[in-house]
This record gives C-alpha cells, sequence and structure tokens, in this order.
C-alpha cells in the first residue's frame, strides 16, 4: 500500500525512508524560500511555439489553464539586461580574465607591411573565430539532453509564483496522447507497449538493459510528480472562483483522486511502484546538483538586486552543501559503461529526451505546458550534468580555458532548482497524503 511505501529504491542504493527524511527536514525548507527569490520565479518561456508532431487544436478551455505573463517592469533589471541567458557584457559571465598581453615590440616596421600584416591578421583570426564558434555550438549542442527556448521571438517572461501548478482539468485523448509518445520515446520494442499502462507487459523491467529502466523510471517518476500535485492542489469547490473577477476558488488535497491514481486498486498494482519511481528521478536530480556544485558555487545569480542576490548566493551555497552530505548518491557511472554500443546508446538517450522536450510544445494546456517545460528542461539540464566529460574538468583544479569549457545559461540553472523543487514538493506532499489515508 503506498501509504506504506518503504524499501529499497529499485537501482539506487538507499531506502525510501531515508530519502523521506532529508528531504522533508533538510531540502524541502531550503529549496521552499530559495525558488521564491527574483533569480528563480521569472522564467523566460514561448508558449506559443506549433507542436512538431500532429496537428491538435484541442485547447484547453478552463480558465485555470491560462498562464498569467509578466509586464515588462516587473522584471529585475539585472534578469532583463542578460535576456534570459548570459551575454559576455552581463555580470552573470565569470571569470572574465584580465585580457592577455603580449610582449611589446619596439621595432619600426614599413606602414605598408604592418597593414598587410594586420589584414591578414583580422581575415585568419575571424574565420578562426567562425569555426571556433561553429564548433563550440556543435559541442554544446551535442551536450544537450534538452532543446531549450532559446529563441526571444514569441518568448514572455512568466512569473512561477504567480502561475503554481496545480489541477488545471487538462485530461482526456490530449493529455493521453502526450504521455503515450513520451513513453514510447523509450527504446522498448513499440509494438509490444501496452498503450493502456504504457508498460509492455511482455517486457521485464529486469530483463532490459539499465539505461532502458533508468529512461523509464525517470519518466514515470516525472509523470507521478506532476499528477501528485494536481491531487494535493485539486480544485475542491469551484463556487467562489470568480468572485470580484478574481481567479479563486477552494484548493486543496484530494484524498479519493490521489487513492484512485496510486493506490493498487485502480493501477493493477502499479501505482506503489510509480512512487518509487519519484524518488528515483528525485535521486538522479539530486546527484546533478552534487555534481555540479563546484560549478554553483561559484555563479553569481545575478538580478541588479545587491542585498537578493547575496543572500541568494549564500543560500544556494548552504543548500549544495546539505545535497552534497547524502550519504548515497546515485551512481550514474554505471550507465552507458559497458564497451559495447555505449556511445550510440548514450546518443539515442539523448535524442529521445531532446524529443521529449518537442513534445512539450504539443502539450495543450498553457500552464501544463509551462511546468511540463521547466520540468523537462530541468531534467535536461541534469542529464547534460550527469553524462558530460566536461564537467569533469570543471571539478579539479584545472586551468581556466578548460573550466570555461562547461557551461550553464540561466535558463538552465531556473529550470534545475525549480525542477528539483517541484520533485522535493511531491515527496513532502506524500508524507501529508500518508497522514491523511492512515
Ligand atoms: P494519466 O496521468 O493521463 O496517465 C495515463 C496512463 O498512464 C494511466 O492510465 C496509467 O496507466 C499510466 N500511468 C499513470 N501514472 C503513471 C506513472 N507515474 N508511471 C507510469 N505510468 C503511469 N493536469 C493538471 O491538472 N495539472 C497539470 O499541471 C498538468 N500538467 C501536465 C503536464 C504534462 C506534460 C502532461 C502530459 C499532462 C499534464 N496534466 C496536468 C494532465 C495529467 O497528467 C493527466 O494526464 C490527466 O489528469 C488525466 O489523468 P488520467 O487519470 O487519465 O491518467
Amino acid at each position: 500500500c503506498f501509504c506504506e511505501l518503504k524499501g529499497s529504491i529499485n537501482d539506487c542504493g538507499c531506502n525510501v525512508d531515508t530519502v523521506d527524511h532529508f528531504n522533508n527536514v533538510k531540502i524541502y525548507p531550503r529549496l521552499q524560500s530559495l525558488l521564491v527569490k527574483n533569480f528563480f520565479r521569472y522564467f523566460q518561456v514561448n508558449l506559443q511555439k506549433e507542436c512538431p508532431f500532429w496537428k491538435d487544436d484541442s485547447k484547453c478551455a478552463m480558465r485555470y489553464c491560462h498562464v498569467e505573463s509578466c509586464e515588462e517592469g516587473d522584471i529585475p533589471d539585472g534578469i532583463r539586461a542578460a535576456s534570459g541567458d548570459f551575454p559576455e557584457e552581463s555580470p552573470n559571465f565569470k571569470y572574465k580574465e584580465s585580457s592577455q598581453s603580449f610582449p611589446e615590440t619596439n621595432c619600426l616596421e614599413d606602414e605598408d607591411l604592418i597593414q598587410e600584416l594586420s589584414y591578414l591578421n583580422t581575415t585568419i583570426s575571424s574565420r578562426a573565430q567562425e569555426e571556433f564558434e561553429k564548433w563550440q555550438l556543435y559541442d554544446e549542442a551535442d551536450e544537450n539532453f534538452c532543446i531549450l527556448d532559446n529563441s526571444k521571438d514569441g518568448a514572455e517572461y512568466v512569473d512561477l509564483l504567480l502561475n503554481p501548478e496545480r489541477y488545471t482539468g487538462y485530461k482526456g485523448d490530449s493529455a493521453h496522447r502526450i504521455w503515450k509518445n513520451i513513453y514510447l520515446e523509450n527504446c522498448f520494442d513499440t509494438d509490444t507497449v501496452n498503450l493502456r499502462s504504457y508498460l509492455p507487459p511482455a517486457v521485464d523491467l529486469d530483463q532490459v538493459c539499465f539505461e532502458q529502466r533508468a529512461f523509464y523510471r525517470i519518466i514515470s517518476g516525472l509523470h507521478s510528480s506532476i499528477n501528485i500535485h494536481l491531487c494535493s492542489k485539486y480544485l475542491l469547490d469551484d463556487s467562489s472562483s470568480l468572485l470580484f473577477g478574481k481567479e479563486g476558488g477552494n484548493w486543496g488535497h484530494n484524498v479519493d483522486e490521489f487513492r484512485r491514481r496510486f493506490g493498487p486498486e485502480g493501477t493493477g498494482g502499479q501505482g506503489p511502484q510509480w512512487l518509487k519511481n519519484l524518488y528515483f528521478i528525485y535521486l538522479v536530480e539530486l546527484r546533478a546538483l552534487a555534481k555540479a556544485a563546484p560549478y554553483l558555487e561559484d555563479e553569481i545569480f545575478y538580478t541588479g538586486e545587491t542585498e537578493e542576490d547575496d543572500e541568494v548566493r549564500m543560500a544556494v551555497k548552504e543548500l549544495l552543501s546539505v545535497v552534497k552530505s547524502f550519504p548515497s548518491h546515485f551512481n550514474e557511472s554505471l550507465m552507458f559503461s559497458s564497451k559495447l554500443g555505449a556511445i550510440k546508446l548514450k546518443q539515442d538517450f539523448r535524442e529521445k529526451f531532446r524529443n521529449i522536450s518537442r513534445i512539450m510544445d504539443c502539450v495543450g494546456c498553457d500552464k501544463c505546458r509551462l511546468w511540463g517545460k521547466v520540468q523537462t528542461q530541468g531534467l535536461g539540464t541534469a542529464l547534460k550534468i550527469l553524462f558530460s566529460d566536461k564537467i569533469n574538468r570543471y571539478t579539479v583544479p584545472t586551468k581556466y580555458v578548460e573550466r570555461q569549457q562547461f557551461k550553464l545559461t540561466r535558463t538552465e540553472i531556473v529550470t534545475l532548482f525549480n525542477a528539483f523543487g517541484r520533485l522535493s514538493n511531491s515527496i513532502r506532499e506524500l508524507e501529508n497524503f500518508r497522514e491523511f489515508i492512515r
């Protein structure tokens, strides 16, 4: 029964109880106070992109699907100046090294020769620069596990605090099609996939390779987390919802809805396993934060509001020291470690996650699309951290140039922390549901 969910978390070396205690006491309260800060609450997103896979005009009509975007003036100057990501002139571009100095020459040169040389210099250096940028783009794209909304066209700022993830009423064929296609990205043989439960009954999870299992558990854990949120912030009573023209309504925990989604009865006994998958994805993202800690500790989280920026830096450092103290982190080195086909498998894995972030543009409810993007982009960032070789070079004392090779954009950092915040919140909510059900 889910109220007695305990025991080891499959494929990870720790127990449900350990994670519950660690999250609810140490992580959850710290994240709650961090995610309300300006750096983390404003997210730049394009909710108008067309679905690249199929034509679906079934937009959710409920007003709870609506997303309120921000006015220009609401966004702190520092965030607006950086316009989502960090251009070189933004203060968030760290480690700006003093320009390299060359030995000065005192010789008098022939004027023509100097001109010719300087022409050659600029051509060579601009060509080299072009090549370098091309490869840098290629390298960075190759590391990414998701497609980020990089283009500013159609992008708007959204205040995540004013648009909380909760019940929206998005359901039926459109929602099912999204979940079905997300699960079908997994490398299981699609002919055998049972579209009702999306778990191939003919395929035993213990029989498939660790990477495939991990993929399934990560997606299933994300699915659980989204559904736990809609059960814990459920629209219990709509009657006061248009009081004074403002969105009202009575929101709270819907225990029956939770029981239907995760109890053993309605789910063919799978509900408790789906909840364990939530713990699995939590441990994956926790490990990513621990691994990226040296990078994130150097980050300046610039919004232009000095006092708040100082507070954020201190709070992040404290959170990361707690994250690092977790005794049994997920061991990502077990993935893609077999010599046979490991590179191909990693490429496939990456491509499948990228497709999942593309599928988010097919979600027919703006609020769900917003939080779907936050969570899949955050997950993509976590995977980029876990499987990037460049971050290993960042963590050991190394040359400036090598440290510079690993980069996270503001969007990646904001989604990484918010996505982890959602998982942390879900685990905390499970504690509440256990209390209600006991
Ligand atoms: P679904 O959740 O649609 O699941 C379909 C089937 O998948 C189930 O019948 C079951 O067999 C299987 N399944 C269910 N859970 C799991 C699991 N954890 N692991 C493996 N298999 C599982 N609704 C909101 O109210 N608010 C939101 O913010 C919201 N965000 C969403 C974001 C995205 C990206 C998507 C795709 C949907 C979102 N939804 C949201 C809709 C919500 O997730 C459900 O799809 C909807 O409530 C219908 O639920 P359902 O009972 O039909 O089952």
